[in-house]
């Protein structure tokens, strides 16, 4: 008799690990160089981590040999509460502060706590594809609402006002955002959390890129404007501090915590059935928080990361058939695929044909839980001369595929 995968991963992916990825491997074993634009993992293209955090994880590697306790070790969470106070969140206390291996494991447990079956979570497309498919795991429903490129990719107001129903618990934001790189300005972010309070829908705040903005870009975290619902705000290590291996991430909760008891009681339930998340990479929060913000050296205009993001930019918009609206936050671009020029399926077909032709490995739009088959996400952390080398080939493949 065959295993079987439950029914609950039915219709589940994740396209930035997915088929594609796994026939790059397939190709990279066959001897092929494939030029990998597909992941935000800054350590392969060159970023390291601040010195201070691999010296003080080497320092404490022996303080960090037994479990910690299950919401974090008391300096990382007390590093994250000051946090909270120097951006101005307002009545975060240490056992508001969970820190968990990565971002990616609290969004899987606060969905789990929160969720029954056939709840519905409001959830952005695009998104960061975890965030659907945690609410799905769960036995929830999520239901999308639009981020509009036409104004700058910025939440459909009215379309998440039109989606909520009895069922609906909560918002999701991603802000900076992944794929599209919008940051959102304080008028939506105040709207949004209006319409969160009036409903009383939780806010699920993933920040996670908020040190990563450009052009002057101001990031307004979500918790400083709710505070008469309840909100669960992201962040880590892995993109401001270029340390995503070591999986360290923290949540903060905010906002009407005394209507949300119970809820506080579950997430306390399953942060202790993972007993806790990886202590050295805790014993480095204080550090990366409290240190020299190298990020902000990154991001300026003369920095790596902003002229890796604005030659992506450049060139890619300079491709006939292609446009794109310019980042103002995170690593990602999103541009659309002029479909009706190119002699192209769509956006799997692009994405596959483009790596088993060119070895480029992008993702398809349609991985982000966007409706149509016409964007793909191109990664800007690699450095110009693979940048330039891979839009090189990128252009060359639509050029075989322009009607015009
Ligand atoms: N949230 C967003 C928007 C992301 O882009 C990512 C990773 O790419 C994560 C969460 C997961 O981050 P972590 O490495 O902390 O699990």
């Amino acid at each position: 008799m065959a295993f079987y995968k439950s029914t609950r991963l039915d219709n589940l992916r994740y396209e930035i690990r997915g088929p594609v990825y796994e026939k790059a491997l397939e190709l990279e074993s066959q001897g092929y160089k494939i030029l990998k634009l597909n992941i935000g993992n800054p350590a392969p293209f060159g970023f390291d981590a601040p010195d201070e955090i691999i010296h003080d994880m080497i320092v404490n590697i022996r303080d960090a040999q037994g479990y910690a306790d299950s919401r974090g070790l008391f300096a990382a969470r007390k590093a994250v509460m000051h946090y909270t106070q120097s951006i101005g969140i307002p009545g975060v206390a240490i056992e508001d502060v969970f820190i968990g291996n990565g971002v990616s494991e609290l969004i899987l447990l606060t969905m789990q706590a929160l969720l029954d079956d056939e709840d519905e979570v409001l959830v952005p497309s695009p998104d960061y594809p975890l965030w659907t498919t945690s609410v799905a795991l769960a036995g929830g429903k999520p239901v999308h609402y639009i981020c509009d490129e036409e104004s700058d990719w910025n939440p459909d107001i009215q379309d998440i006002e039109r989606k909520i129903t009895r069922r609906t618990k909560a918002i999701v934001l991603i802000n900076p955002n992944n794929p599209t790189g919008a940051v959102y300005s304080k008028d939506v972010l105040a709207r949004i959390a209006r319409i969160a309070e009036e409903n009383q829908l939780i806010l699920f705040a993933d920040e996670i890129y908020d040190k990563i903005l450009y052009d002057g870009a101001v990031h307004h975290p979500m918790g400083t404007l709710a505070t008469d619902t309840l909100c669960l705000t992201f962040g880590g290590l892995s993109k401001n501090y270029r340390a995503a291996g070591f999986r360290g991430g923290w949540l903060i909760l905010s906002g009407a915590k005394q209507r949300a008891k119970s809820y506080i009681e579950g997430l306390n339930l399953l942060a202790s059935l993972r007993l806790c998340g990886n202590v050295p990479a805790q014993f480095a929060i204080q550090t990366a928080l409290g240190g020299y913000q190298s990020i902000h050296d990154l991001v300026a205009p003369t920095g790596r990361l902003y002229k890796q993001m604005q030659l992506t930019y450049d060139r890619i918009t300079a491709i006939p058939g292609i446009t794109c609206v310019k980042p103002k936050g995170a690593l990602y671009l999103f541009p659309k695929l002029d479909l009706k020029r190119f002699d192209l399926a769509g956006d799997e077909q692009f994405i596959y044909d483009l790596l088993v032709k060119q070895r480029v490995l992008l993702v398809p739009g349609t991985g982000f839980n966007y409706p149509k088959n016409d964007h793909f996400r191109i990664v800007t952390l690699p450095p110009v001369e693979q940048l330039n080398q891979a839009i090189d080939r990128i252009e060359g493949f639509l050029s075989e595929h322009d009607t015009e």
